[in-house]
């Protein structure tokens, strides 16, 4: 029985700082953050520094950076668990006062030979007890120069059983697990030890984070009982799956958060998809974070494994790109093609025209910025489309249309519209049969929105410019 329902509900997300924040961390930081929200309830973050020689404070500012972006504000942290040795200190001299945990002195080198002999005899790897303590039993003298690590003293019998929010039921009997070590010779804490006394501490009520830590759970909560401290409820999300079927990984495509920033995807979008990976309410496939945080209520979790499907992504995201407002979208926009060197020069509110007259067609911000290149530099059309539409035919219509344009006093949609008509009347044209080329010429590719609007947009010399050169 876990003690969790009693209390406000506290939940967390633990971080180890040594890579970007993963999809499946943000997933998991999603559920806690909505699971504190939805019972009003405290979300903390924990940044679990203790892998000292692989954490790196640039993935501290790009795991914060990430959170900021989601939008997955806390109410307390980052706690630096290396910024705690003290406690763990504290915590590990009582335990050994107490004969719950022990000083090891075996060595690198006997520990090796234990393995190696347990494998000759075709038995599991355990540690094999050496140090510790039982009663009547006498110890090995204390040699010298040796540093001892510190082992919990798990339990030998019984079984360990937790009510899994997600999985349900969980029993794992304690001939399983060994003797942990819970704090190294350089006095650094191991995860399983740091992450209950921060939980305890931090008064943590409900731990989900991925099933990858169900191993680990019957330690933890040992060592819980053996402080004496609460437990919370844990939930255990399955995994996330590639599209091929594989633990989803750097390998096959992005896994940070910050690529899918990069990309062009909107935040919004990125919740809204990693919301329904691996949970889900009814039918409905689109809602927004306050909706999220009212049904999210720690049922209707999945047991089996989420797959990632980056088209669905694409659809969610585009969805909320037509609903992004276009003075939004527009920054978004303008720091994609200043990221490719491209100088935005129109007006803020011809820009916002651009925006809202392409959004309809894009799935990110980088799609938006593809599209937008084409009014602030040199377009390429596809020697496919040049060949195609840009004919000797075609290019005294080109010309004319041209000569309409530059003798244009307004620049706009109508007046665009009757040069364009009186050019197919004068060589006799249907609006397909000039319109293509004029968009291969201008705009370098040969599908646009309506002709009219998308050159109503650019620069009336440019226009002029691209038709004569085609
Ligand atoms: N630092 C652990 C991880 O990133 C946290 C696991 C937990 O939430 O207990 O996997």
């Amino acid at each position: 029985m876990n003690d969790a329902s009693k209390k406000p509900v506290r939940t967390r997300i633990a971080p180890s700082p040594t890579g970007f924040l993963h999809l499946g961390t943000a997933r998991t930081a999603l559920y806690s953050w909505a699971y504190a929200r939805h019972h009003g309830g405290q979300f903390v973050l924990r940044i679990e520094d203790t892998d000292v020689a692989r954490s790196t404070q640039d993935s501290v500012d790009q795991i914060l950076a990430s959170m900021k972006w989601l939008g997955l504000d806390y109410d307390e942290g980052p706690v630096y668990q290396m910024q705690r040795l003290a406690r763990y200190q504290e915590v590990i001299d009582q335990m050994i006062t107490a004969g719950t945990a022990y000083r090891c002195y075996c060595t690198p080198e006997e520990l090796e030979a234990m393995k190696a002999a347990q494998d000759a005899r075709g038995q599991k790897r355990r540690y094999d007890g050496t140090w510790r303590p039982e009663p009547g039993k006498s110890l090995p003298a204390v040699p010298e120069g040796v540093k001892p690590v510190v082992r919990f003293k798990n339990p030998i019998d019984g079984d360990v059983t937790w009510d899994d929010v997600v999985k349900g039921p969980i029993t794992i009997n304690n001939r399983e697990i060994d003797d942990l070590i819970i704090q190294r010779t350089d006095g650094v804490p191991t995860y399983n030890f740091a992450v209950v006394v921060d939980d305890w501490d931090m008064a943590i009520t409900h731990v989900f984070r991925g099933d990858e830590h169900i191993n680990n759970t019957p330690w933890q909560i040992n060592i819980f009982n053996a402080l004496g401290a609460p437990l919370p409820a844990f939930g255990h999300l399955p995994i996330i799956l590639g599209d091929d079927g594989l633990k989803l990984s750097k390998r096959r495509g992005a896994v940070s958060v910050t690529a899918y920033e990069e990309n062009g995807y909107l935040p919004e979008g990125m919740l809204n998809y990693l919301a329904r990976l691996g949970w889900s309410h009814g039918d409905d496939e689109l809602f927004s974070r306050e909706q999220m945080v009212s049904w999210f209520d720690g049922t209707h979790l999945s047991k089996s494994p989420a797959q990632w499907d980056p088209a669905k992504l694409e659809w969610v995201n585009s969805h909320y790109i037509k609903l992004a407002d276009s003075a939004r979208l527009a920054a978004l926009v303008r720091e994609q093609l200043k990221r490719r060197g491209v100088a935005v020069d129109a007006s803020a509110e011809q820009f916002e025209a651009m925006c809202a007259l392409f959004k309809d067609r894009c799935v990110t911000t980088v799609a938006l910025a593809d599209w937008l290149g084409m009014y602030f530099g040199p377009v390429a059309p596809s020697a496919e489309d040049a060949a195609t539409h840009l004919t000797d035919a075609i290019r005294p219509a080109l010309a004319s249309l041209a000569d309409g344009l530059a003798s244009l006093a307004a620049w706009n949609k109508a007046e665009i519209q009757t040069v364009l008509k009186s050019t197919l009347g004068a060589h006799g044209l249907k609006m397909p049969q000039l319109a293509m080329p004029v968009r291969v010429a201008v705009c370098g590719r040969a599908q646009t929105p309506s002709l009219d609007a998308v050159l109503e947009l650019f620069a009336k010399e440019i226009v002029v410019e691209r038709l004569r050169s085609a």
